[in-house]
């Protein structure tokens, strides 16, 4: 049996991981599972899997979340410390895949206790990449990547030289304004951001996929992850998100990783890894799919892509900004106080303010440090805003 947690577990993520899991419950034993809102959720899926710990990160739903699992000995919390005490309780395996910032001090538990942690939270690499890859290190702790590209590079890698690496290509859909009239933008609604044409998955990727802030989080995450130089890093528009990534070696090979769009390929792929098992995912008529085709990402419709290799070469606590902002400006967008072609240049005012007064940023990388970065960051992004706005 093996004794796994998952973080996030009401989420696109958690949901799919779960009926990976509900395939063979015989072989897995649930310690802890969290959610946030969707409280009728979380407790049918505890109750199904036979949950030790339920968390909701939101105290004030405890009481909704004890009477949901009314007659049942699942021990319930509620909030912050709820959910470092999910990630600290001893498992194998932990998914992390509660999304934004919130998901970094949960996973950093799952390490120190030597769990291996599947990362879907992209975030924890962007904001301390740094911190989770050395806490990982000092507790002999596997991190594996679950973001479809990082499964990719990270399967093309198996028992390839890194030193022998020239580049990491990761492709983009484009999301869901790629093929729009650049004027047009402007005018994108919180419901058209929120179409992906391929995949799947929650609110806020899907929108930060149609801004590529996802995708500039992805570039950061690989260089995190990976250890690769900035320049190594490509990114290329697939509309098909068919080739997930590939990567480029010192003889010209390129290894591609290709499959179709279904979160359950990383997701199993980090479950079972290092072994390979049958996965429930549709396997690829090549010739029915014809051709694939690619293209450059253009600046004009992606101006938050380029951001990104701004703050990895600034390093320090510069993604922990970056991300903050990006979430913040990210808010006000779903709120309707924004434009869609907005939130990229409050990002950027909110980093050059950062790098005006960098004591925030070359602070040492602890969560305190990042959390009050990150703090600053959101409060930037209002005081941006009503300076703006006046
Ligand atoms: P969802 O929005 O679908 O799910 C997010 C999960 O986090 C839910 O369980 C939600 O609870 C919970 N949650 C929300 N806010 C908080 C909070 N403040 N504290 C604790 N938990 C919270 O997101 P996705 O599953 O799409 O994404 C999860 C992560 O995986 C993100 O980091 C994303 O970038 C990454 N990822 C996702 C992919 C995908 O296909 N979806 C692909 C690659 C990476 P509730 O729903 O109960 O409110
Ligand atoms: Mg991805």
């Amino acid at each position: 049996m093996r004794r796994v947690t998952i973080l996030g577990a009401t989420g696109s993520i958690g949901q799919n991981t779960i009926d990976l899991i509900d395939r063979q419950p015989d072989q897995y034993e649930v310690v802890a599972l969290t959610g946030a809102g969707n409280i009728a959720q979380l407790a049918a899926d505890a109750r199904r899997l036979r949950a030790k710990y339920v968390v909701t990160a939101h105290e004030d739903r405890l009481n909704d979340l004890r009477d949901a699992l009314a007659g049942t000995d699942i021990e319930v919390g509620a909030g912050q410390a709820a959910l470092i005490e999910a990630g600290a309780r001893p498992v194998d395996w932990v998914m992390s895949s509660i999304v934004g910032a919130a998901g970094l001090a949960p996973g950093l538990e799952a390490l120190k206790q030597g769990a291996t942690l599947a990362l879907a939270n992209k975030e924890s690499l962007v904001c301390a990449g740094k911190l989770v890859m050395e806490t990982a290190g000092l507790n002999a702790a596997r991190v594996l990547p679950v973001d479809s590209e990082h499964s990719a590079v990270f399967q093309a890698l198996v028992g390839e030289d890194i030193g022998a690496v020239e580049r990491i290509v990761i492709t983009a859909s484009g999301g869901a304004f790629r093929d729009w009239p650049l004027e047009q933008l402007e005018q994108a609604t919180v419901e058209e951001a929120s179409n992906h044409p391929n995949w799947d998955m929650g609110q806020r990727i899907t929108i930060d996929s149609a801004s590529m802030f996802n995708k500039a989080l992805e570039v950061i995450e690989t260089h995190e992850f990976f250890g690769v130089d900035p320049d190594l890093i490509e990114v290329v528009v697939h509309p098909e998100s068919t080739v997930h990534a590939l990567v480029g070696f010192r003889d010209g090979a390129l290894m591609a990783h290709l499959g179709a769009p279904d979160m359950r390929h990383a997701i199993g792929y980090a479950l079972h890894w290092p072994e390979r098992r049958e996965l429930p995912v549709a396997r690829l008529d090549l010739a029915a799919m014809g051709q694939l085709t690619f293209r450059a990402p253009d600046p004009a419709r992606y101006p938050a892509l380029g951001l990104a290799w701004a703050v990895m070469r600034r390093g320090g606590l510069s993604g922990a900004a970056f991300n903050a902002a990006k979430e913040r400006a990210l808010d006000h967008f779903i709120a309707r106080r924004i434009r869609f072609t907005e939130m990229a240049g409050l990002v950027e005012a909110v980093l050059d303010r950062f790098e005006a007064d960098s004591r925030l940023i070359d602070a040492g990388m602890t969560l305190d440090n990042v959390m009050i970065t990150d703090h600053f960051a959101r409060r930037w992004v209002d005081e941006e805003m009503t300076k703006r706005a006046g």
